[in-house]
């Protein structure tokens, strides 16, 4: 099973570490994809150019087995779809099941995101919540496709809905852009590599 992760990355922090790794032990995954997206369709642009968050994932995440840095959306002209980016993941692993992992605030989103209900058709969505999340107000869409059997992910190549708890970590990318903004310290809330690419290129100077 290959683990998804899209995000801006602007910077890439402990909290989306922490929860890959938590995934990655907990489902067995072979690989954790990290997926910098270039234009992101739903939110404000990046404060930092690509190629300065791909490289900040790969310093990131230089020492941990298993985890790749796909650059894949960077390569694409346009807007960075999620389900582009998945049916392109699907050719490239015909047989393998694909899990995207998202976080609860991502998937109280998910309606939003460009052609939604496909995602389902090249991977299974899995939300990373807090243990006390309540998933008994979903509608029909996904309550079709949820299930809490962590085998079914394994036996099926995609369309499946899980939670998952995870270790809830309070950061955020904005509060450490904010930090440095103000010239306080983001340390221990990152990895030092990447707060040092941060310093030598001094990024995220300005609000
Ligand atoms: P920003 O503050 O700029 O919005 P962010 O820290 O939320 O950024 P993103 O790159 O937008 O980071 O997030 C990528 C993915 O990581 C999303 O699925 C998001 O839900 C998840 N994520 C972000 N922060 C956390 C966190 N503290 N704990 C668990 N998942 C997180």
């Amino acid at each position: 099973m290959i683990g998804v992760f899209g995000g801006t990355f602007d910077p890439i922090h402990y909290a989306h570490l922490r929860s890959a790794l938590e995934v990655q032990e907990i489902f067995g995954l072979t690989e954790v994809r990290f997926i910098p997206s270039a234009t992101p369709p739903h939110r404000h642009q990046p404060a930092v150019n690509a190629e300065c968050r791909r490289h900040m994932v790969d310093l990131a995440i230089q020492h941990q087995a298993g985890f790749i840095c796909d650059a894949r959306e960077l390569d694409r002209h346009g807007k960075s779809y999620m389900v582009d980016t998945l049916a392109s993941l699907r050719q490239d692993f015909p047989d393998q099941p694909l899990l995207l992992f998202i976080g609860t605030d991502a998937f109280n989103q998910l309606t939003t995101w460009h052609q939604w209900q496909r995602l389902f058709a090249f991977a299974h969505v899995v939300v990373m919540t807090r243990p006390s999340f309540n998933s008994q107000s979903l509608d029909d869409f996904f309550i079709t496709r949820h299930t809490e059997n962590p085998a079914e992910l394994a036996n099926t190549l995609a369309g499946k809905l899980y939670f998952q708890a995870i270790t809830q970590l309070d950061i955020s990318a904005t509060a450490i852009r904010q930090l440095i903004a103000q010239h306080r310290s983001p340390r221990f809330l990152l990895p030092d590599e990447v707060l040092d690419y941060i310093t030598q290129k001094q990024l995220y100077q300005i609000n």
